[in-house]
């Protein structure tokens, strides 16, 4: 398959996954992620009709992000990978949504560097599904003390939670996981109804499971030319 093909094709896939739950496929945002992509290959994706792109390393995005606007194509960032303070000012220039909210001392950087500007950024609190503390994404015993803080950042719009599942052979467990604590944090931010999960392998579980945020690489992509 081409490109074109892999992109109806997975467009397909959510279409059905999304039927299968009782759900309409508008209802689930795609975020294809072009990490290790030259931006040659975000422009025939907006020849193809799409706009929403994700990346996990700020200097490669930025340089992609200026590229693809200098090309005169209307592309909208977001942010999904590991976030360095010392890179938020940069990734504020050209992202309108981060899916990797998940430390205090982040929330504090993004709060001052905003300050900055008159922009309003969507975040996504990101969840560590498993037992180590300590892996990317906020332990569930810090999820409702980060919400508070997001929430009092009146330049962040809290979307909801990011999840990246594992490598185990079955997602839904961690899916469920992620569910669980997305409950508690609509207790503290009922409007924050995002669900940020779903990747290649796994979008069509996730889809039904209730993802409204799906991240899609490869499956669009193709394989990626180094290993990221
Ligand atoms: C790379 C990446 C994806 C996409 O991964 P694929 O398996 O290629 O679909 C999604 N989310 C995050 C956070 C990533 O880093």
């Amino acid at each position: 398959m081409n490109l074109a093909e892999r992109y109806r094709s997975v467009l397909a896939n959510i279409e059905q996954a999304a039927a299968r739950s009782g759900r309409s496929a508008s209802d689930v945002e795609l975020i294809i992620v072009t990490k290790n992509h030259p931006s040659s290959l975000v422009l025939e994706l907006v020849n193809l009709g799409h706009g929403i792109f994700g990346e996990n390393r700020d200097q490669e995005a930025s340089k992609k992000a200026a590229e693809v606007s200098q090309a005169g194509a209307a592309a909208n960032w977001h942010f999904v990978g590991q976030l360095q303070t010392n890179k938020v000012k940069s990734v504020i220039s050209y992202a309108s949504t981060i899916h990797s909210v998940d430390r205090p001392s982040l929330v504090s950087e993004l709060a001052k560097q905003l300050a900055k500007t008159d922009k309003i950024l969507d975040v996504f609190i990101e969840l560590n599904l498993t037992d180590d503390l300590g892996r990317g994404g906020v332990d569930e015993p810090d999820l409702a003390a980060l919400t508070e803080q997001v929430l009092g950042v009146k330049q962040l719009n809290l979307l909801g939670v990011m999840a990246v599942a594992g490598l185990a052979k079955d997602p839904r467990s961690e899916f469920d996981r992620a569910l669980r604590l997305a409950d508690q944090l609509r207790r503290i931010a009922p409007q924050a109804k995002g669900l940020s999960m779903g990747m290649s392998e796994d979008y069509q579980v996730a889809i039904e499971m209730g993802a409204t945020h799906i991240r899609v690489g490869s499956a669009i992509t193709g394989p990626r030319p180094n290993n990221a």
